[in-house]
Formats: C-alpha cells, sequence, structure tokens
C-alpha cells in the first residue's frame, strides 16, 4: 500500500471528540497523530506571550513564519495529554489550553497568511504517510486527497459538559456555562470565516459520538473498510 494512502483526516467542532478518536486510531494503526488545532494554539500561545496585538494581522503572520514549534509524544507524562507540545524548547502543552487561548484563537486562525504558514508544515508532516491528521479544514483544504475521512460531531452541551469534565480531572476549576458559551462562539466564528471554514467534506463519513462511549465509537470505525484495509497492511509490515 503506498504512503500517500494512509491517511486519515478528522474533522469536527470543538471538543466533539475528534482528538482522542484521533489518538485512539493511532495507536490502534501504529500511525502519527497530528492535531492541526495545537498549532493555531501555539501560534495564539505565543503571540499572547510577545504581548503581540491580536488585531494586528501583519505582525501575527509574520510570528508564525519563525515559530520553533514541536509535537512528540506524551514522553512517559501522565495526565491526560494525547501529545506534548514544545515552544522555543518549552513544554506547553497545557498553557494551550487556557481559556485566553480558547478566546483568542479562532481570531488567529482566520488570518489567511497564518493558515498558509502553518498548512505547509502539516502536509509536510502529513507527506510522510501513517498518519492521522485532526482539525477542521483537513478533508476539505488541507489533504483533500485524503482517501479517509471523517467528520465528527456532538451535541453543543455534550461537548461543553466533556470539556467540563477533563478540566475537572486535571484539578481545573471551571464554568460549564462559559465552556458552552466559547464552544458555541468558536464553532460559528470557524464555520463561517472566509478562508477554509469548517465543512464536512461531501465525501467524509459522519460519526455523531453524542451518548455513547469512545469504545463504541471506536468500534464503529475499526469497522470500516477502509481502516480494517489499513489495519491489515500495518499488520503485514
Ligand atoms: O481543535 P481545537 O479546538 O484545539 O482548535 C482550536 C482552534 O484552532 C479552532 O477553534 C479553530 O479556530 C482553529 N483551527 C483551525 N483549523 C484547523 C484546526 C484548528 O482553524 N485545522
Amino acid at each position: 500500500m503506498d504512503v500517500a494512502e494512509k491517511v486519515v483526516a478528522i474533522d469536527g467542532p470543538a471538543a466533539s471528540g475528534k482528538s482522542t478518536i484521533g489518538r485512539m486510531l493511532a495507536d490502534e494503526l501504529g500511525y502519527l497523530l497530528i492535531d492541526t488545532g495545537c498549532m493555531y494554539r501555539a501560534a495564539t500561545w505565543a503571540a499572547i506571550q510577545e504581548k503581540a496585538d491580536i488585531d494586528d494581522e501583519k505582525a501575527v503572520v509574520e510570528l508564525t513564519k519563525h515559530l520553533e514549534m514541536s509535537i512528540v509524544s506524551p514522553m512517559g507524562y501522565d495526565d491526560g495529554r494525547f501529545y506534548t507540545v514544545f515552544l522555543n524548547n518549552l513544554d506547553v502543552t497545557w498553557n494551550l489550553r487556557q481559556a485566553e487561548v480558547d478566546a483568542k484563537v479562532s481570531q488567529v486562525s482566520a488570518y489567511p497568511g497564518v493558515r498558509i504558514n502553518l498548512v505547509k508544515r502539516q502536509r509536510e508532516m502529513a507527506s510522510r504517510g501513517e498518519v492521522v491528521v485532526v482539525g477542521r479544514d483537513i478533508g476539505t483544504v488541507v489533504l483533500p486527497a485524503a482517501p479517509l475521512k471523517l467528520y465528527v460531531v456532538a451535541s453543543a452541551e455534550e461537548r461543553a459538559k466533556r470539556r467540563w469534565h477533563e478540566n475537572l480531572s486535571r484539578g481545573e476549576e471551571s464554568n460549564y456555562h462559559d465552556i458552552l458559551a466559547d464552544i458555541i462562539r468558536r464553532d460559528d466564528f470557524d464555520a463561517n470565516r472566509e478562508h477554509s471554514p469548517m465543512r464536512q467534506a461531501p465525501d467524509a463519513i459522519r460519526i455523531d459520538t453524542s451518548g455513547r462511549s469512545v469504545e463504541q465509537i471506536l468500534k464503529q470505525i475499526m469497522e470500516l473498510e477502509y481502516i480494517s484495509h489499513l489495519a491489515a497492511s500495518s499488520k503485514i509490515a
């Protein structure tokens, strides 16, 4: 099987479960997980750290050209992380989940220059094959030729509840209503922006995770014909 065929694209709205599914699927297949959301988050975090004016598109775009960012495996951490993100050699994995980043990331990711810079890196990383790539525009813009595309959805209330539980499990107090409001605002912004809006690709398979366990969802995905094909090819290799 050609490497270009060993790509799974997963898109969907905030906290829909796409990263959890992506992590489990990548583990099952022995593939690399590329969560593009954390790249936009890292750009936003860097802009906040450098006290850049988020409304200054030119400055924010310039900053993303030179980001020293790397995303590696969790490296032995057992704190619920799916990967570790380094920015200028500092572990910023959990900083990227702060409410301040949630509040600004959609504005940063809507700048076309930011997308050009980050999409270039995403395509380079995916070109090695054997990857599960998670985001908003993977099936439509970043890797439109991906042979398998999933679009993961759940109700906004359920997504907010999950995020609230996730925060609590890390010992972080948060307000459910604030999380829900942020999720709705971010989805609306991401779906209606001019460049690469969040959208289901016409050939994507829609997976509704509402009211279902991760195990049930993974079972459904593992039974998809193309995934069986990929899994069989991983075992042969
Ligand atoms: O997936 P996550 O919630 O971490 O993504 C954070 C934000 O990054 C999204 O709300 C969206 O604005 C942006 N994003 C994007 N394109 C992607 C992935 C994420 O614009 N492929």
